[in-house]
């Protein structure tokens, strides 16, 4: 049977599992997705954590114009509806994504107001939370269980490697031990969520990449979002590209699609993913470039190269590495 013609356990006859068919399957129709930032900080930039956080970040980078702490929750949902509104067809729900930082970095009453804030906001259906695998706290994650029971709540924990010795070199702060450990609390509260991986950090190569997603795929999460490494004006890591920059091997458009195939190939096919590439402002980024091309043209790109291949998600992850239904 010929690719295009197949439908896939995710429900579609595209080769892999997009997070568009993700939401349909869980809310019956399209939900658009509102950046917030609610102003909180990051523990791992804090004077007693290493001195400056993870070498690639640089926050101001992936933040909508709409988007800044100076206004309340409400203003930048409202605008960020309107926003949405003006540039594509208009959804009729929402959900409120707190991506800048670590947004579980705060006590639970100020959480909880935040998060209320957002849920009040007419047309938000539910919450997209992104932090850290170690910043989740007894009470805070008691909290997110309550809240989970009552709104759609899904939680994004940068895991970005499996390999603790590049985990060191970027100065992540923490260990893969600590994301595994995350995603078991998680679940056992009930909470959806997704691991973030960044492809092409130094040291590593094509074969650590994958042993990276293999072990992603045999945690108990529903999404995976990749980013290619960028190098981000302001972020620690554009001083040692400036200094080194044998030391780094950023990925071409055409390697980056040819290196995702094994990726994709190899990916538990329930894992919807949520991106396959970091996209940054060109006044933020250095390198590596990949022109004016959007996103969506580059996963267009590469669905099509899984098509021409014969191949998709999950074809050749082991039945074995499935998680129990
Ligand atoms: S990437 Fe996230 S965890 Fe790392 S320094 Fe930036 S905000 Fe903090």
């Amino acid at each position: 049977m010929q690719t295009e013609q197949k439908i896939f356990s995710w429900g579609d006859n595209r080769p892999l599992y997009t997070y568009t068919r993700y939401i349909q399957n869980h809310f019956g129709e399209r939900v658009q997705k509102l950046t917030v930032d609610a102003g909180l900080s990051c523990p791992h930039r804090t004077a007693n954590r290493l001195a400056g956080g993870c070498t690639y970040c640089n926050n101001n980078a992936f933040n909508p114009s709409y988007c800044t702490p100076a206004k309340s929750v409400l203003q930048q949902l409202q605008e960020g509806i309107t926003f949405h509104a003006n540039r594509y067809r208009r959804a009729n729900r929402y959900l409120a994504y707190f991506q800048a930082y670590t947004n579980t970095y705060a006590g639970v009453d100020k959480l909880r107001a935040l998060f209320e804030e957002a849920l009040a906001c007419e047309g938000v259906t539910g919450l997209i939370i992104a932090t850290r695998p170690d910043c989740l706290s007894d009470t805070v994650v008691e909290y997110l269980h309550e809240l989970a029971q009552r709104t759609y709540l899904f939680i994004e924990l940068g895991a970005e490697s499996s390999h603790d010795i590049t985990l060191e070199r970027i100065c992540r702060g923490h260990s893969a031990l600590a994301t595994e450990e995350a995603v078991v609390i998680l679940r056992k509260a009930g909470i959806p969520l997704g691991l973030h991986l960044i492809w092409g950090l130094q040291g590593e190569t094509p074969a650590m990449m994958l042993e990276s997603l293999l072990w992603a795929s045999r945690q108990d999460i529903q999404t995976v979002k990749f980013h290619q490494l960028q190098i981000l004006r302001g972020a620690e890591l554009e001083k040692e590209w400036t200094r080194r920059p044998e030391d780094f091997q950023l990925f071409t458009l055409d390697e980056y699609l040819e290196f995702l195939i094994p990726i994709v190939e190899n990916l538990r096919p329930d894992i919807a993913i949520e991106r396959i590439c970091a996209e940054a402002p060109p006044k933020y980024l250095l390198a590596p470039n990949w022109g004016l091309i959007r996103n969506d043209e580059i996963l267009r790109r590469f669905e099509k190269l899984l098509l021409e291949r014969n191949t998709w998600q999950g074809r050749l992850c082991h039945p074995h590495s499935q998680l129990p239904q």
